[in-house]
């Protein structure tokens, strides 16, 4: 799962996402639709964790991390032996924007794939 909670960016003064709150629950699809300029390619970029981090607010992923081996997946296989190692998956949230997250974020960017 996902948690988005009160994301905000402004450019320059230029409010671009006001408070944007919601959560992705784990498998599902979801589409975002918006006139140009709405803030659909700004709220993927703060997703993804590229570019610049937001104004204010926090984008959580939920998972499961190995604590021996690099391997991540969905927090529902949380308790789960590794596929690959024999370590323990732990559940884990990793606050994308946050600095003291930086390991697992480059963990959860290599699991994730968003496409837009
Ligand atoms: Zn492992």
């Amino acid at each position: 799962m996902i948690t988005v909670k009160d994301l905000c960016m402004d450019f320059d003064g230029k409010l671009v996402l006001d408070n944007v709150t919601f959560d992705i629950p784990e498998g599902e699809i979801i589409g975002i639709i918006g006139r140009s300029g709405a803030g659909k390619s700004v709220l993927m970029h703060l997703l993804r964790g590229v570019e610049q981090p937001p104004t204010r607010g926090s984008v959580v992923y939920h998972i499961a991390a190995c604590n021996t081996c690099e391997f991540t997946d969905v927090q529902s296989v949380a308790g789960n032996c590794c596929p690959l190692c024999s370590g323990e998956l732990a559940a884990m949230d990793v606050d994308l924007w946050d600095e003291r997250s930086n390991g697992l974020k480059s963990r959860v960017m290599h699991r994730t794939a968003i496409m837009f």
